[in-house]
């Protein structure tokens, strides 16, 4: 039977028709592995002049040369700038070209965040209101670029899907909307019930604060190796998918009560005609059962 449900904590809407006897093997996705390393491609080792002068870096060597296993640069094609204040860089997971968030390392993984938190933190002490973290990976994912990265867009405003976030955040709803757990600890990971498609995952610290920028450094560690392992369970579930993650915090000066969390969309379908008429995604796994699968794997 087909229900129409809301996400508490976005106030998105969902059709949840779930299909009989429907394994995740029906959305597995086959890709051909990728090289370890690409000569055209501008985050690749060695071709740091490809990218506008780098921001911040880990590892060794002088800046734009080799030596770094992390880089952060700005975009070479920005969304914000002059026109639309703001800053737009990219953070450079690996100079493997093969490695998504999902095949990093404990340590390479707590790099991505702890810098994603600390370039949050700089722009919001430079004046910026609200900083996204997001990842595009893979091209169903929106990702122009096929070396794994994150990207961080800082805006002077805060946007309206952001202010819904926080008119509709509640302490108990927080709670409610973790029912289909795939993982319980300091880091809790979940299929929310209002999933907008299959498989997707949502997860926060069992007691975290408002701001991922205001993050401490343990509970930024914890959430970076229990995301690159949500992924990875993603990953042995549906294959090469392609999927955003998207760290959804509160804005500077925001005084309410609110926990920063993430979420994991794996793009297993698409967002075609009706979802762009209505506003209304369709999901056809029931969330208990991909959250049974995801536990399984
Ligand atoms: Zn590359």
């Amino acid at each position: 039977m087909q229900q129409l449900l809301v996400d508490e904590l976005t106030g998105d809407r969902v059709i949840l028709v779930p299909a009989r006897a429907l394994r995740p093997d029906t959305f597995r996705v086959h890709a051909e592995p990728l090289p370890a390393s690409v000569a055209s491609c501008p985050f690749c080792v060695g071709n740091e002049h490809d990218t506008p002068p780098e921001v911040a870096r880990l590892g060794d060597g002088d800046p734009d040369t080799a030596g770094w296993h992390l880089r952060v640069v700005p975009n070479k094609y920005p969304i914000v700038g002059d026109g639309v204040p703001g800053a737009h860089e990219v953070v450079i997971f690996s100079p493997a070209h093969d490695v998504d968030m999902g095949a990093l390392s404990d340590g390479a993984a707590t790099d991505v965040l702890l810098m994603l938190r600390d370039r949050s933190r700089f722009h919001l002490a430079h004046g910026c209101r609200y900083a996204q973290a997001f990842v595009n990976q893979g091209k169903n994912a929106g990702a122009s670029i096929e070396h794994p990265h994150a990207q961080l867009v800082a805006l002077d405003l805060v946007p309206p899907r952001v202010q819904v976030r926080l008119d509709r955040f509640a302490p108990a709803t927080f709670t409610n909307d973790q029912k289909h757990k795939v993982v319980d600890g300091a880091v809790v990971v979940w299929c929310p019930p209002a999933s907008p498609t299959p498989f997707t995952v949502r997860l926060a610290l069992a007691d975290g604060g408002p701001r991922f920028d205001e993050a401490a450094d343990d509970e930024t560690r914890a959430v970076g190796v229990g995301l690159r392992d949500a992924i990875a369970r993603l990953r042995r579930a549906l294959g090469d998918v392609a999927y955003n993650v998207m760290i959804e915090s509160a804005p500077r000066d925001h005084a309410e009560r609110f926990q920063w969390w993430v979420d994991v969309v794996p793009r297993v379908t698409a967002y075609a005609g009706f979802e762009l008429a209505t506003g209304l995604s369709v999901n056809i796994v029931a969330p208990a059962e991909a959250a049974a699968a995801l536990q399984a794997v």
